[in-house]
């Protein structure tokens, strides 16, 4: 599999919106790096995960035919994960790659499409053109070449997923946006027939433990959930490991959040790098 990363901020963005704190300012000053949307991947050019309003921004600077992508798979409704207007454009669409878009998730996320944008949702998916694929709780639903599996995310009261998403014998954790994940998860996780190659985790909270705070990770409580993965078999020393979806609270720049991810082998994501595994 081959990941386009196309934005790693939480809501915000890096630098934040009305911010000049000290991360923001420094994030101006560097750019490069340090400069983030929020969190989106693209996978195989396909299936792009999350569908927030940096979308548009996304397509143009990184040129990728959004008309191609064939599933859509969100993980919640907080705005950074779902632009609910987004899907307007599909309508506006002259010509496209792809004639029928599949869009993949909890039950919730067509609820909130259809609260607040009922008449154009619903024309969407009486023409054919997008159609809504529900995801449950450890049950595998193939979608062309992937095969998606959702676990319970401790995020958004617990209507939010994070999935294992497969594909050609390589295998990933999409794992954000969550806090500690629930014993559920590493139940299942001692169920599956192979360790994950790439596991993409949240560090909402950069360099601060997330003990005080809920529903996110920091680079520490991500080292403690990584441990409690490798107790299930689930992820070994050969599974690589990417830290994403960064507050501007807590993110240093770039540079030194590498140094201290360095420290656990994991890597740190940035707007525009692609993983191949
Ligand atoms: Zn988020
Ligand atoms: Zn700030
Ligand atoms: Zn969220």
């Amino acid at each position: 599999m081959k990941i386009k990363v196309l934005g790693t901020a939480a809501a915000e963005g890096v630098p934040a919106m009305f911010c000049n704190c000290e991360n923001c300012t420094l994030a101006r000053e560097l750019k490069g790096k340090n400069f983030r949307a929020r969190t989106q991947n693209l996978i195989d050019g396909d299936l792009l995960v999350d569908f927030n309003e940096d979308t548009y921004l996304n397509g143009q600077r990184f040129g990728i035919d959004l008309s191609a992508v064939k599933h859509i798979l969100i993980t919640h409704a907080h705005e950074d994960h779902l632009s609910c207007y987004g899907f307007d454009c599909i309508n506006a669409a002259v010509n496209r790659t792809v004639e029928k878009v599949n869009l993949l998730g909890g039950e919730y996320i067509l609820e909130e499409l259809i609260r607040v944008r009922e008449k154009s949702t619903k024309g969407l998916l009486e023409s054919g053109k997008l159609n809504f694929i529900p995801l449950e709780k450890f049950k595998t639903t193939v979608v062309g070449e992937y095969s998606i599996t959702p676990m319970q995310a401790n995020h958004a009261g617990g209507k939010a997923f994070v999935y294992i998403i497969e594909k050609a014998g390589k295998s990933m954790l999409y794992c954000l946006d969550t806090g500690k994940l629930p014993e559920e998860d590493f139940e299942f996780m001692k169920t599956l027939k192979k360790p994950f190659d790439f596991v993409l985790i949240d560090c909402t909270y950069g360099r601060v433990p997330a003990d005080k705070y809920g529903g996110h990770l920091s680079l520490y409580d991500g080292a403690n959930q990584i441990k409690l993965m490798k107790e299930t078999g689930a992820v070994t020393d050969k599974t690589r490991v990417m830290v994403t979806h960064f507050a501007h609270w807590h993110i240093p720049s770039h540079q030194a959040m590498e140094e201290m991810a360095s420290e656990f082998n994991f890597e740190v994501a940035y707007d525009g790098a692609e993983i191949e595994f």
